[in-house]
């Protein structure tokens, strides 16, 4: 019997890991250039977002040195992207940062997205505190419901958001026959996707500050109380499974585009060799990175760094997210990998 190969892939996070602060980790950019030349894909994992991938792959080719294509980039809202087919003809509402954030949902080909300030200009006396900015445009379906909330970054304008939101995803709003589908009347709403559960994030402040999750939990607050029934929340982010089985199309895309070959020359020779695949997850993160490549899968290695929110030195491993292993920065990280033989 032929001996099983060992196919290694790699999903890195990026704050704490490869930059901090904006600034390149000492050796980071190097032991990223090692995975290429030993051949193992890699993509990068980060719950940060906002923007196109194309803007963040520019970004990290710039300050990394290497060549970074928008198909290993993974923020926190990509997976959004897999919803494509399913709301390519409908009105989104999506919430974060204007335009970036309504950029991404276009290029994702939501057609018909639309941002909450477009949304305000065009139902005006939805928020009685304050006119709609006299530059924003109502959407290209400004009559139509809106068949799915999509939050893809940080909410700004909390009053104004809650308001809406509340609004959109009234139990009420099922009453109109196109939102009235079986889906929805089991949820109670229409669809509600939120890409990133993280209460609080760390910035140049001396104190963290609210993020995405931390608007959730103070809107399901306010929903439920004023509708008196529970908010159905569709995660992704990590440590969410979806954006590790995203993570996963991803890797195996990049197999193909590094090797040159098609996906079904892939399959053959993975049928032949008796292939074996590994994935490892490296952050600095337990709660998020760790957490998140411990339930992805038994193939799944989870590799903790010190360089980030996990940088107590007396510890040998997080209590309660135990990584497979723990280094001390992305150089020993990619090292442990490259001589990972499939021991463990
Ligand atoms: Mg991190």
């Amino acid at each position: 019997m032929a001996l099983s190969r060992l196919s290694k892939f790699v999903v890195l996070d990026i704050d704490g890991v490869l930059l901090k602060g904006g600034t390149v980790i000492d050796g980071a950019a190097r032991a990223v250039q090692r995975l290429s030349e030993n051949k193992i894909p890699y993509v990068f994992v980060t719950n940060g977002g906002g923007v196109k991938e194309s803007k963040k792959a520019e970004d990290l080719t710039k300050k990394l040195g290497i060549n970074v294509v928008p198909s290993q980039v993974i923020m926190s809202h990509t997976p959004f992207m897999n919803l494509n087919t399913k709301y390519a003809n409908s009105k989104v509402l999506v919430v974060g940062g204007y335009p970036s954030c309504l950029e991404a949902a276009q290029s994702y080909g939501f057609m018909h997205a639309c941002s909450i300030h477009c949304y305000h200009a065009e139902t005006p006396k939805v928020f009685p505190l304050r006119n709609a900015h006299p530059d924003q445009s109502p959407s290209s379906k400004p009559t139509e419901p809106v068949e799915a909330v999509m939050i893809f970054h940080d909410p700004v304008d909390w009053g104004l958001e809650m308001q809406i939101l509340c609004d959109v995803l009234s139990p009420a709003q099922l009453q109109d026959p196109s939102l009235a589908t079986e889906e929805n009347k089991a949820r109670g709403h229409i669809p509600f996707y939120v890409s990133n559960a993280d209460i609080v994030y760390t910035t140049e402040y001396p104190h963290p500050r609210f993020t995405q999750g931390a608007f959730v939990e103070a809107f399901r607050h306010l929903y439920e109380l004023y509708h008196q029934q529970p908010l159905v929340v569709d995660y992704c982010g990590k440590p969410y499974p979806v954006q590790y089985e995203f993570a996963t199309q991803q890797l195996r895309e990049e197999a193909r585009r590094v090797s040159g070959s098609t996906a079904e020359e892939n399959i053959a020779a993975d049928s032949n060799g008796g292939n074996r695949e590994v994935f490892f997850g490296v952050g600095d993160n337990p709660k998020s990175d760790i957490r998140g490549a411990n339930s992805a899968g038994q193939q799944w290695r989870s590799v903790l760094v010190r360089t980030g929110i996990f940088s107590d030195v007396s510890a040998a491993n997080d209590a309660t997210d135990p990584a497979h292993f723990v280094c001390d920065d992305i150089v020993a990280a990619v090292q442990t990998i490259i001589d990972y033989k499939g021991e463990e």
